[in-house]
């Protein structure tokens, strides 16, 4: 089998590391890949990165299925056009993809089909929104409806702050098109946590729980990123809590997307905030996997994971057994200068020749590359190219030793600038 993965972060690092696993596959393309992608035995990139583009590849190659990481793609229809010429993708189609898409859309689902959410209101006229937020509690939310990169979420802990916000997006248009329609939210407080499952649209598949860390700094301090990091498996989420989060959230948006003639196939993300009482509620849907979650969630998985997805694209999930290693993984994000607002690009990365070169002697560790390229002149010395340059994952018989394992690799490694949070685990450790 030749596959495609589309894609240049961590998570598809993981992803193809681990389809590449499968004695099934010969070959996985990564479109466009990044400096470790390009390391990887029987994965090779492709620098291609429009639709298009990725369908004239596919057909030329003869892609025997592609899987598609980041969301945009995803929205922008991808599984649509691949399916009507004919070629195996997955992921969910436009349609369906618009539980991330749009923000309005995934409230107005979630109200509709009883699935716990925080309550919130749509608005794209600024007198309106400031009227409601007149007769709201502080902290209240405010999102742009559509995709903003982690952009588009502002909690306000004061009026200006909730104001400027509704200004800054419906009237001065700072994210354009994504922030032409707001949904003003109610605030939320407790633990978040990640649940993902893979859908063939009827049957699902849970994957191993997981935590990211959204802020910047240590202690969740900072501004919002992608991510510094994340474990598996997340122990906030008991059996008790599993079961009925499949119960209240995961089987309504299946069953729902169904009934209303939208099937959901892929990858379902659900962030959800866990109330100190045990509530759950949905913060936000997405339509693919979480980075960095998939890449303590890949060093974790047992089953063959082309296999996995086969079974998905054929509306077999009900026939899988999936396998976990037991150990814990965990996964520190190291960063560029500058990153979230301005990350600083071509800084030397030292001393990861070295790391790379153990892990593949030692199943305990993997390291996935994000924002990397490999020098123009000297394709050994590799360079930051982003904003999270690599994802240091380990694995440990608990989260103490994962996370000192992880620490002591990403310590050998340096590069100028290099931004690290140091408490990755710290909630999991304390729940421990
Ligand atoms: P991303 O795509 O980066 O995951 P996003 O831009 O789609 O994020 P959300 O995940 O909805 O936005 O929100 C980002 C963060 O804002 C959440 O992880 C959470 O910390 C906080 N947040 C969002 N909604 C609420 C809420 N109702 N109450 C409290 N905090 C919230």
């Amino acid at each position: 089998m030749k596959l495609l993965v589309v894609g240049s972060g961590g998570r598809e690092h993981a992803l193809a590391w681990k389809l590449a696993q499968s004695p099934l596959v010969k070959k996985v393309f990564v479109a466009p890949g990044n400096a470790g992608t390009a390391l990887e035995a029987r994965l090779e990139n492709v620098p291609v990165t429009s639709i298009s583009d990725l369908l004239a590849f596919a057909r030329q190659e003869k892609i025997d299925l592609t899987i598609v990481g980041p969301e945009a793609p995803l929205t922008d229809g991808i599984v649509d056009i691949f399916q009507a010429a004919g070629l195996k993708i997955f992921g969910p189609t436009q349609n369906a993809a618009q539980l991330e898409g749009s923000k309005s859309f995934a409230k107005a689902f979630m109200l509709g089909h009883g699935i716990p959410t925080a309550a919130g209101e749509t608005f794209s006229d600024a007198a309106a929104a400031h009227h409601y937020l007149d007769q709201h509690i502080l902290p209240v939310v405010i999102k742009a409806d559509g995709l903003a990169a982690g952009k588009g979420v502002i909690v306000a802990q004061t009026w200006d702050e909730a104001h400027a916000a509704v200004d800054s997006m419906l009237v001065d248009n700072k994210l354009g098109a994504a922030g032409a329609h707001i949904l003003i939210e109610e605030y939320l407080e407790g633990e978040e946590a990640s649940f993902i499952v893979l859908s063939d649209g009827q049957n699902v598949v849970p994957l191993a729980t997981s935590q990211d860390h959204k802020r910047l700094l240590d202690n969740d301090k900072g501004p919002n990123t992608g991510g510094m990091g994340a474990y598996s498996p997340a122990s906030v989420i008991t059996p008790g809590l599993h079961e009925k989060i499949m119960r209240e959230v995961i089987m309504p948006v299946i069953e729902g997307m169904a009934q209303q003639s939208q099937p959901y196939t892929g990858f379902l993300y659900a962030g959800l905030m866990i109330s100190s009482q045990g509530d759950i509620r949905v913060l936000e849907f997405n339509c693919r996997l979480g980075d960095p979650e998939t890449q303590a969630i890949m060093l974790r998985l047992k089953t063959d994971l082309f296999s996995l997805l086969d079974h998905a694209i054929n509306g077999t999930l009900d026939k899988v057994n999936v396998e976990w290693d037991p150990r814990v993984a965990l996964c520190v994000v190291m960063a560029a200068q500058g990153y979230p607002d301005s990350p600083r690009k071509n800084d030397v990365i030292h001393g990861l020749d070295v790391m790379m070169a153990n892990q593949d002697a030692d199943d305990k560790f993997h390291i996935f590359h994000a924002g990397t390229t490999a020098s123009s002149g000297n394709p050994e010395k590799i360079l930051t190219a982003g904003g999270r340059v690599l994802g240091v994952t380990a694995l440990g018989e608990d989260i103490q030793q994962a996370r000192a394992r992880a620490y002591a690799i990403a310590k050998s490694i340096h590069f100028d600038g290099c931004q690290m949070r140091r408490d990755i685990g710290y909630r999991g450790l304390r729940n421990e």
